[in-house]
């Protein structure tokens, strides 16, 4: 009887619907919901209060008034009018606001916001008025309740499952396409995209693009004469190049590019390609045919990059890329010009002392403005050198993730050691660099 009892009580004072008086007690009975809850309990009140009129007429009358008023009970109205007693009532929910016999309206609200957007699942949130809060708190104090759950979980919940009525889609709640935020107040929608994430891998067939959109030194980004008012220091980039088309697909805002790691603007890579995802903010379509969107990024690109392998990805793979690109191993080919002529005795050194050797780095000179000054320590697995003429020679170099190359063979004026000059002995330079392996990761 403890909850009969509570009920009334509450009844006695505050006028609420199904949902709201079924929420108290949430946690009782599965299988059902709160209107569910709510509705049942008011119709035995309504029986009980039915059942006395003929024993205690006062008090049956009393009982039905109460679930009739403050619950805006039909079955409890319609049994008074019965009896002969016609009630005139307001069925306003103290708590909710009626928010509850909108859900339908709101829900087609969101439908017709979502037309627009391609999407698989989707997750409500609402923003509820402290006034709103603080009637629940208020009920669940006074009236001892410990049973409840939140009212911004029931709205969440019932307006999710009539939009799942409407657009097949389903609610997810660990990462959901999009993020529905409802105002109780005034029931505007505010529509949050995930980000859409695109992995693959890439080659870049030329040189003198950078990885990524690179703004002007000069002005930013804004526009200047340096730049000719395009506000890059390159004209494009294998981001803008692979992003443009995605972009138009996708209906997109703006893109994020990922690489395990990248190689110099005047390096190519080749071989198997490197790793990277595609972050694409606010894309309105996600279905994507991804062997389409690959043919379409390759034909664009007029022979400067290709990808390859683009699968459906998300912001954890960004992470593993980027901490893997530091360690995972590389291989690059490299044209190195030897100012003196070195014996071929000589030269087999560089297998010998260099393969296994740990390799002292302090930062480049060349990019020192934008990287800390430290030392920093990458092993070499294997050089291995072809002889091209008397004083040009090809090296294959296998190494950790992260080695500066072109100063591993000059030596940087000494902040790279051991490295290829300081071995032969002689100053050694990097004319072309080309990445020919990026080890699967
Ligand atoms: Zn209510
Ligand atoms: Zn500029």
């Amino acid at each position: 009887m403890e909850i009969i009892d509570q009920v009334i009580n509450i009844l006695k004072e505050h006028k609420l619907c199904d949902n709201c008086l079924g929420r108290q007690f949430a946690l009782l009975g599965t299988k059902a919901t709160n209107a569910e809850r709510g509705y049942s309990i008011k119709m035995v009140l309504t029986l009980i209060g039915h059942k006395y009129f003929t024993i205690d007429q006062e008090m049956g009358e009393n009982l039905l008034k109460i679930v009739a008023i403050n619950g805006f009970f039909t079955p409890a109205l319609e049994t008074l009018r019965k009896k002969g007693l016609e009630l005139n009532i307001e069925s306003k929910c103290e708590v909710c606001e009626n928010i509850f016999s909108k859900k339908e309206e709101i829900a087609r609200k969101i439908a017709i916001e979502l037309e627009n957007y391609n999407f698989n699942n989707f997750l409500i949130g609402s923003k509820i008025p402290p006034r709103i809060s603080e009637k629940e708190d208020m009920l669940r104090s006074t009236f001892e309740i410990n049973t409840s759950e939140a009212l911004k979980a029931e709205i969440n919940r019932e307006i999710g499952k009539v939009l799942t009525m409407i657009t097949g889609k389903n609610v997810e709640f660990n990462r959901p396409d999009i993020l529905i935020v409802l105002d109780i107040e005034d029931l505007s929608l505010s529509i949050e995209v995930n980000p859409l994430h695109i992995s693959g891998r890439y080659l870049k067939l030329v040189r003198g693009i950078p990885q990524t959109r690179w703004p002007c030194r000069e002005c930013g980004g804004e526009g200047c004469e340096r730049c000719n008012g395009t506000g890059k220091m390159y004209q494009e980039s294998v981001e803008e190049i692979i992003a443009k088309p995605v972009l138009e697909i996708t209906e997109g805002e703006e893109t994020k590019f990922h690489g395990a790691g990248r190689e110099d603007i005047d390096a190519r890579m080749l071989g198997n390609g490197r790793q990277f995802v595609l972050e694409i903010k606010n894309p309105k379509k996600r279905d994507l045919d991804l062997k389409e969107l690959e043919n379409i990024i390759n034909d664009r690109s007029e022979g400067k990059i290709r990808v390859m392998n683009l699968n459906f990805s998300n912001k954890e793979e960004v992470r593993r890329i980027k901490a893997l690109a530091q360690t995972s191993s590389k291989t690059y080919s490299a044209l190195v010009e030897l100012k003196d002529q070195v014996p071929p005795e000589n030269l087999e050194l560089l297998k010998t002392k260099l393969s296994g050797e740990i390799i002292r780095q302090q930062t480049p000179i060349r990019v020192s403005h934008r990287r800390a000054n430290l030392v920093r320590t990458k092993k070499v697995f294997k050089v291995d050198y072809k002889i091209l003429n008397s004083n040009k020679m090809e090296l294959i170099i296998e190494c950790q993730g992260g080695l500066y190359i072109k100063e591993f063979i000059s030596g940087d004026e000494g902040r790279t050691e051991p490295s290829i000059s300081s071995i032969l002995n002689t100053e050694a330079k990097c004319l072309e660099l080309d990445v020919i392996k990026v080890n699967q990761i």
